[in-house]
């Protein structure tokens, strides 16, 4: 099939998710509203054989393109405005394969409001697919990752672990979370939870600072004790280490009473906040910019977490 005849297929396939020209797919490039606030981008790839395999179906995998993005504005506290997707494919990568994906990428971006507004294709030889979205929203105040201080709280939504046994696809992207967190004034700092928390909560800290944990507060999610009976790891350390949690880790103001945000918080979501620890002065070379185990004053999983280009 032709570039041109596929590229119909895809609006085809994207139905109410694509919107006609000059606002979506159709022109040179699509004419984007003006932002409410600051606007905000971003982009994150999906690649066979790194973050998906043959046992993922293909809709899940369309999901997950979009998701990874999604958490990544939920992070700064925005919302999502509209994306545009390139696609690199090699010949084996069947017609039915490709609808199933899109149609997976349309219902996720149908149900969190992001219209899907261009995008590209190029062929490639080998058995190979990759999938990269670039994502475009905004908001009304970015929540950055820098502005931790000594005695500032270190919280984190839902649970954290094993998401090789199923999250890593199925999460929810924490939109909402995002949004209710940067409209409060004790919220100082925020990022998405991608690489795990051993490994994302250091990119919070800078050199002269550590975070101390109280470990019995970290939330384990059940995944992680499942992977532990598998290979012998402690939960802790698939909580800390595994990545993909895509829940949301905040820095709260050390400053502040934070039991109304915390009651506030239980009135409006399900989800768990998790207080887990504070910020501190790093005593000593070894502690800076690491996570403290406060109990036992030792690094925890100092070189822990996802390390990218790493090979497997
Ligand atoms: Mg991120």
């Amino acid at each position: 099939m032709g570039e041109r005849a596929l590229i119909r297929c895809i609006n085809g396939w994207l139905g109410t998710a694509s919107p006609p020209p000059p606002a979506g797919m159709g022109d040179d490039c699509a004419v984007l509203p003006q932002p409410h606030g600051s606007p905000l981008l971003t982009v994150d790839p999906v690649v066979y054989g790194r973050h998906f395999d043959d046992s993922l179906p293909p809709e899940q995998t369309g999901a997950k393109l979009l998701k990874r993005n999604l958490s990544d504005i939920a992070a700064m506290g925005g919302r999502p405005v509209s994306a545009v997707v390139s696609l690199i494919l090699s010949p084996n990568v069947s017609l039915n394969w490709l609808e199933r994906f899109f149609n997976g990428l349309k219902v996720c971006a149908l149900t969190y409001k992001t219209q899907i507004v261009g995008g590209d294709i190029s062929a490639t030889d080998g058995r190979s697919f990759s999938a990269t979205l670039t994502l475009y929203g905004e908001a009304e105040r970015p929540v950055v990752r820098h502005g931790a201080a000594p005695g500032d709280h270190v919280a984190v939504t839902g649970s954290l672990g094993g998401s090789l046994l199923g999250k890593h696809a199925a999460f929810v992207p924490r939109l909402n979370e995002g949004l209710w967190l940067a409209a409060r004034p004790e919220v100082k700092a925020m990022m998405d939870l991608t690489d795990g928390l051993a490994k994302d909560l250091t990119a919070m800290l800078h050199p002269d600072i550590c975070a101390r944990l109280d470990i019995s507060s970290v939330p384990i999610d059940a995944a992680a004790h499942a992977r532990s009976e598998q290979d012998g790891l402690s939960a802790l350390e698939h909580a800390c280490c595994d990545g993909e949690d895509y829940e949301l880790l905040t820095i709260l103001d050390g400053q502040t009473d934070l039991a109304p945000l915390m009651e506030a918080w239980k009135k409006d979501f399900e989800l768990s906040l998790s207080l887990i620890g504070r910020v501190a002065e790093a005593d000593s070379i070894d502690d800076a910019g690491h996570m403290i185990d406060d109990a036992t004053d030792k690094p925890l999983f100092p070189n822990g977490g996802y390390q990218h280009l790493s090979g497997q």
